[in-house]
């Protein structure tokens, strides 16, 4: 997961999500209704358009590439429909065709991990009602990748797996199933054939080619040209692959070549966020 800006909403968004949640408020708080409501605003095809452009054909939680896998979930970070954490809550209809609470996502995280869950911190409740101030009632134990920075949450390996740094971090990897072993192959496969061998290289050469500075130099800006764009945020997994170098740049920080010609690595990184 990488942190996303998100744009403005699309235009035609504006009025359709407002009318939409007018409806649904009068339908569960107005006329308690207990018939299904139907949500169609936000699965238009403009939503979608404009979701699979924000989050670079990728899912929002688990950096796969959608247009391999199947064809793209609209994901709702607050449910619509039920709460998994609280039985009788109705879900989140008033934020139904709410931008801000749209991310776009693969199957398997969402509708075999992630599905009605919300899990909020000890002591905070969820917010019921549409005029309940949702951010003072919920503090969520879920990271959100267009509000909160997942690099202060979770860590990655070489062999691809991942782990939590807060507690925000395990909830995010357990509600997400971003430790499911075919997601980690994937990682693992990319980490070790793409990210680390890369690297691997690049120190191997420093070694060997020491005294030939200008062949030394050619070698490398290949390597790290090419490792350039697998920690572009357009790259799949890589929040894993801008974690795999900071961990190299860490374990190799006496070797003060290495840490020069890899500088522009984690520069970048930190201009893309
Ligand atoms: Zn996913």
């Amino acid at each position: 997961m990488i942190q996303v800006k998100r744009p403005s909403p699309p235009t035609k968004l504006k009025q359709e999500g407002i009318d939409e949640k007018n409806l649904a408020i009068e339908h569960f708080e107005v006329l308690n209704n207990p018939k299904k409501f139907e949500f169609n605003v936000y699965s238009r095809g403009y939503i979608k358009t404009a979701l699979w452009t924000m989050f670079n054909n990728k899912c929002a939680y688990c950096e796969s590439f959608l247009p391999h896998i199947e064809h793209p979930h609209i994901e709702h970070w607050r449910p619509k429909g039920k709460v998994t954490e609280d039985s009788d809550h109705k879900g989140y209809y008033w934020l139904a065709a709410d931008w801000d609470n749209l991310l776009l996502s693969c199957g398997v995280c969402n509708s075999s991990y992630k599905l009605n869950k919300f899990p909020l911190k000890v002591g905070s409740k969820h917010a019921r009602l549409s005029n309940d101030d949702i951010y003072k009632l919920e503090v969520p134990l879920l990271i959100n990748p267009c509000t909160d920075d997942p690099e202060l949450h979770l860590n990655f390996t070489c062999n691809g797996k991942i782990t939590g740094v807060t507690d925000e971090g395990n909830k995010s990897i357990e509600v997400y199933g971003l430790d499911r072993e075919h997601l980690e192959d994937r990682r693992r496969f990319t980490a070790n054939s793409i990210i680390c061998s890369r690297l691997k290289d690049i120190l191997e050469d420093i070694d060997e080619f020491q005294s030939q500075p200008a062949k030394l130099m050619r070698r490398i800006d290949k390597k790290i040209e090419e490792l350039n764009s697998f920690l572009s945020p357009k790259a799949e997994y890589s929040a894993m692959a801008n974690c795999i170098v900071r961990e190299y740049r860490r374990s190799y920080n006496t070797n003060r070549f290495f840490l020069e010609v890899t500088k522009e690595l984690v520069e970048d990184s930190i201009k893309k966020a």
